[in-house]
């Protein structure tokens, strides 16, 4: 994808993901992770169409997909997610957030140290609102005003990001020393 329209579609996910906590709080975990995104698109999760109207995420085939997608499922399951134990604890920790499913906090102890901090902010999100997540000092290089990193921040003035050393474009999570 484009890397303007990379930029359009976050903002229009972020913008319909309305004003309650737990979608935003789950739309930016799904991004941050990064490497779900397309693997969303193309199983029909996210509509994308940055060009020609707006994006979104359905949590409802998200929460389908990502209960189908462990495995036992049925064999008659919407088309299985290509996705790894990782990205399967995202999405339904993100599902979760939406109110789509329970949580299983087993695997939830899986993920590495940077998704576990991803992790750890959108429920902090989710549970306390933004602003509170974002006072937890897990993770620097976020915009204080939005928590999402340029540029994917659209905020007017934008906060400039914290000088800390980065892993990924404008986002790092902090050592836990
Ligand atoms: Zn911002």
């Amino acid at each position: 994808m484009d890397p303007n329209d990379q930029i359009t579609l976050v903002r229009q996910l972020a913008d319909n993901a309305g004003g309650a906590k737990g979608p935003r709080a789950a739309t930016w975990l799904l991004v941050q992770h990064g490497g779900l995104v397309p693997e969303l698109i193309r199983t029909g999760i996210i509509t994308a169409l940055p060009n020609s109207g707006t994006s979104y995420i359905s949590w409802k085939a998200a929460a389908d997909h990502c209960t189908t997608s462990f495995p036992g499922s049925a064999a008659d399951a919407p088309r299985a997610l290509d996705a790894t134990d990782s990205e399967l604890a995202i999405l339904k920790l993100a599902c979760t957030l939406t109110g789509y499913h329970a949580v299983d906090l087993y695997r939830l102890g899986w993920l590495d140290d940077r998704n576990r901090a991803l992790a750890t902010y959108a429920f902090a999100w989710a549970t306390g609102g933004r602003e509170y997540a974002h006072g937890l000092g897990l993770l620097t290089g976020l915009c204080d005003g939005c928590s999402w990193q340029p540029p994917y921040c659209a905020c007017p003035q934008p906060e400039a990001p914290s000088s800390a050393p980065v892993r990924t474009p404008g986002l790092t999570v902090r050592s836990a020393s």
